[in-house]
């Protein structure tokens, strides 16, 4: 299980990113949901996976985690 690194705001904000709230059942859905096709390119196949550890960490902060991982 990864560590759950709580979120910098101003270093968010350097990064480019910005918040983002979902509820509790979205989040778990995006965490668990890989949409990937077979002949998904690494590039798309890691962006899913970004996206679904975020959503899982920001679960996990929430008190339900999951472990997704992609492919
Ligand atoms: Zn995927």
């Amino acid at each position: 299980m990864a560590e759950v690194v709580p979120t910098n705001p101003q270093a968010e904000a350097a990064q480019g990113r910005v918040a983002l709230w979902l509820d509790s059942e979205d989040l778990r859905w995006l965490a668990r949901h890989c949409c990937c096709p077979e002949d998904a390119s690494r590039e798309v196949r890691e962006r899913c996976d970004r996206l679904r550890f975020r959503a899982s960490a920001a679960l996990h902060k929430h008190g339900s985690g999951t472990d997704a991982t992609c492919g």
